[in-house]
């Protein structure tokens, strides 16, 4: 996939079936275009259908997690070694509630996204603060501490970085436009302080409560590279307006 071209992932999380799978494909299949690129990230049980159904149509899928290791006796994980075998270029690591339900703090999140850059395939890393966060005026500082624990890798030029602020996401609550630009500017500044190219040509997506009617206005924005988007990548009528917006 080209470096920031527009990008739209699909995050189903723990919804969605084979029918959806194929739905999905069949519906977005003839509307997907090189100028901007999609990507459906269903259930780890799903992605060996979908990326069979994907195949040759330009949508490509990806993983919701991966293991920090690359094999080993850790019942109920995979590697991204095994994600780059089912043909994935792309993993989510450090989605919100991962952070929240499973405990994964700064530095478990940076060694999944060191695991993925080792097998090839590149981490899509969230980031971002919760409201308390932001009304005590600690925004900056906590994506910071995020983005240091990634800036410690080695391979973290090679990261997709998601702005997701957990008060927007599944909450129906949009970052305004100018919201989510601030915080985006605020992370490509930030990684421009180690590496001014890299920052530049880092892919900054934005996820929280995209909907069809709002994706327009957060894509147009200068350091918004595209969404990570939710609940409405469900409806595939949605999806389909929100890739044609990016
Ligand atoms: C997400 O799951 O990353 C997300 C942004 O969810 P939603 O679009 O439902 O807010």
């Amino acid at each position: 996939l080209a470096r920031r071209n527009k990008l739209v992932v699909a995050n189903w999380k723990m919804h969605g079936s084979l029918a959806l799978c194929r739905e999905t494909i069949n519906q977005l299949n003839h509307i997907v275009q090189p100028g901007a690129d999609l990507i459906i990230s269903p259930p780890a049980p799903y992605l060996s259908e979908l990326g069979r159904l994907a195949q040759q149509t330009g949508i490509h899928c990806c993983g919701q997690d991966v293991a920090a290791q690359q094999n080993g006796a850790r019942t109920g994980e995979w590697s991204a070694t095994m994600l780059a075998e089912l043909g994935c270029h792309h993993a989510i690591v450090g989605h919100s509630e991962r952070r929240q339900h499973h405990r994964e703090d700064n530095l478990l999140i940076a060694a999944k996204a060191q695991a993925c850059i080792d097998a090839g395939i590149t981490p899509i890393v969230c980031i971002g603060e919760t409201l308390d966060e932001r009304n005590a005026g600690q925004l900056e500082h906590i994506l910071g501490q995020q983005l240091d624990a990634l800036l410690a890798t080695s391979g973290w030029r090679q990261a997709i970085i998601a702005y997701e602020p957990v008060w927007a996401i599944g909450t129906g609550k949009v970052a305004t436009p100018a919201i989510a630009q601030a915080a985006h500017q605020f992370i490509r500044e930030y990684l421009a302080k180690t590496d001014a190219d890299a920052a530049d040509e880092m892919m900054l997506l934005y996820g929280g409560s995209v909907k069809a009617d709002n994706a327009t206005a957060l894509f147009a924005m200068p350091d918004i590279d595209g969404g990570l988007i939710g609940s409405a990548s469900l409806e595939v009528h949605s999806l389909v307006r929100i890739y044609q917006a990016a």
